[in-house]
Parts: structure tokens; C-alpha cells; sequence
């Protein structure tokens, strides 16, 4: 059920339209350093993620972002993203559905997912490390945690937490792309895959 939205072409535009929706809200907040007034100009700069549905595959992708334009202050201020989960070459949407996929996953299955998005093992292996063990040390782990009524299997991350989600499978992933949006812009900025 989650596999079939990585080749949707609708459900990435919603996703691009979300950032374009939370890029200028950013924009009218103005700069985001204490005691500067300045105006956000675009910064914003191509990107060319890997993963996109074929409908999708030559467009131009844009990660929004902003400077102040008051000399002397200059500041970079990047909206949160629901496409892109940091530097990661692969939309975030990839990192967490191939991982959630990989819980319990047979040879065969794994196989399957190569040839879909033509992602490697050890490239999985190392989406699955962030997951499991490097997203359970962050504060916004804490933050996701506070919401749940019993703990959350953290060794079968992300699948878990999907399962604590409700709605159908696009309600779920994309609440879950929400709560790691600020991962990827914002001022919380951290380690991610
Ligand atoms: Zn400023």
C-alpha cells in the first residue's frame, strides 16, 4: 500500500505544493534572527533527487530557501520539507517507505524494491541505522514519543511508527513526513541520513 505512492506522480505534487504552502509562510514571518527585521529574499537552489515517478523524472526541483536581505545580516532560513530529508540524494518519501518495506523483508521482496527505485543494499542498510538508531537519540523522537500511549518498537522504525499513525497509508506517511520535515530546514537542523 505504501509502495504504490512512491510512483505516484499526484501524491509528489501535493507533497511540492505542501513546501511551496509552508516556503511562503516562512516568507511572511521575515528574518528569523532575534532582533532582525529584515526581509526574506529566495535562495532557493536545484536539486535533483533521486526517486522521483517517471512522470516526474526530468522536472526541475527546487529546494525552497531564503536570506535576509539586510546588509550586515544575511541569514539563511530554510522551510522545513516534506520532499527532502536533509543532503539525502533520495526523497524523504523513498528513505522511509523502502525502510518500513525492509521490516521482516524476504530476498525476493528486497529484490523487487532494487529494481523499483534501483536503490542498493548497503545504501537501505544505512537508511535503516538512521531509523533505528540514530533518529531515537534526537529530541524530535522525544517530541514523537510524547504522543504515543505505550513505547514504540524503535528496531522496527519506521514501520512502527506507521502503525501508530491513523488513516490510510497516504494520511499516515504523510504525517510522519510532517513531524520529520523540520529535520531537513527550519533551526533545528540534524544528522540525517
Ligand atoms: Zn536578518
Amino acid at each position: 500500500m505504501y509502495t504504490s505512492l512512491l510512483n505516484d506522480a499526484r501524491f509528489h505534487r501535493m507533497l511540492q505544493e505542501l513546501d511551496e504552502k509552508t516556503a511562503a509562510e516562512v516568507k511572511t514571518q521575515g528574518c528569523t534572527k532575534s532582533g532582525c527585521d529584515g526581509k526574506l529574499h529566495s535562495a532557493r537552489y536545484p536539486r535533483k533527487p533521486r526517486g522521483l515517478p517517471v512522470g516526474l523524472s526530468g522536472c526541475e526541483c527546487w529546494r525552497q530557501s531564503f536570506c535576509c536581505a539586510k546588509e550586515g545580516c544575511r541569514v539563511r532560513t530554510t522551510p522545513a520539507s516534506l520532499i527532502f530529508l536533509g543532503p539525502k540524494v533520495y526523497l524523504a518519501v523513498i528513505v522511509t517507505v523502502i525502510t518500513a518495506m525492509r521490516c521482516g523483508m524476504t530476498p525476493a521482496r528486497m529484490q523487487r524494491l532494487k529494481e523499483l527505485v534501483g536503490v542498493s543494499r548497503q545504501t537501505v542498510l544505512r537508511w535503516q541505522q538512521w531509523w533505528q538508531e540514530l533518529l531515537p537519540q534526537l529530541p524530535l523522537w522525544r517530541e514523537a514519543c510524547g504522543g504515543f500511549r505505550s513505547p514504540v518498537d524503535t528496531g522496527a522504525l519506521p514501520l512502527s511508527w506507521l502503525e501508530r499513525l491513523s488513516g490510510g497509508a497516504e494520511e499516515r506517511l504523510l504525517a510522519l513526513l510532517r513531524f520529520l520535515g523540520p529535520l531537513s530546514g527550519g533551526k533545528r537542523g540534524a544528522k540525517t541520513p
